[in-house]
């Protein structure tokens, strides 16, 4: 989990309603910048009902994301993990409401059995939790490691230089 997030610019204007990407190199970029959360009020427009969703929601649910365009609400895990080339990891049903089309019951949101707290608690979200923590687990903190390594090396190559280099001096000496 020693993941370093990115904050490069190509994703001030993301979206979560846009598709998640499948390739590795790609999902490990939306990974390093986290769900995708706007805070700003104004961001979240009131439905005909008067609700509309809360910022406050994404401390309850860290998974929660919020798209804009759509005034919708996403799940970061499983629209990048809960599918395995379209068909759902957990052998189950996904909720495609919190990966492609938008949850946005503001309603029902925090009733119990539905909206996010039944996403919470389903299934298919547990099985995308999880791949997210194999894919962590599974992706070398290459930054932090390799440079240790390879310095080792390199330390290690150059006493094997000197030490052979000596010996001719060494043999001259006795
Ligand atoms: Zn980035
Ligand atoms: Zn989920």
């Amino acid at each position: 989990m020693a993941l370093q997030l990115c904050t490069c610019l190509e994703f001030l204007e993301s979206d979560p309603a846009l598709k998640a990407p499948t390739d590795r190199a790609t999902k490990l970029h939306y990974v390093k910048h986290g769900a995708i959360q706007p805070k700003p009020a104004d961001c979240f427009k009131r439905s005909d009902d008067g609700r509309c969703f809360r910022s406050d929601w994404y401390l309850r649910f860290p998974w929660l994301e919020y798209s804009i365009s759509k005034q919708a609400a996403f799940c970061f895990h499983c629209r990048l993990f809960a599918l395995e080339n379209g068909i759902p990891c957990s052998g189950g049903q996904v909720d495609t409401a919190f990966i492609s089309s938008g949850f946005n019951n503001w309603k029902k949101a925090l009733e119990k059995g539905r909206g996010l707290r039944k996403q919470a608690d389903s299934q298919s979200h547990a099985f995308a939790e999880k791949a997210y923590r194999n894919f962590m687990q599974a992706t070398p903190v290459d930054s932090q490691h390799r440079p240790v390594i390879y310095l080792k090396r390199e330390i290690e190559k150059s006493v094997v230089g000197r030490n052979s280099s000596k010996s001719p001096d060494a043999a001259a000496h006795i």
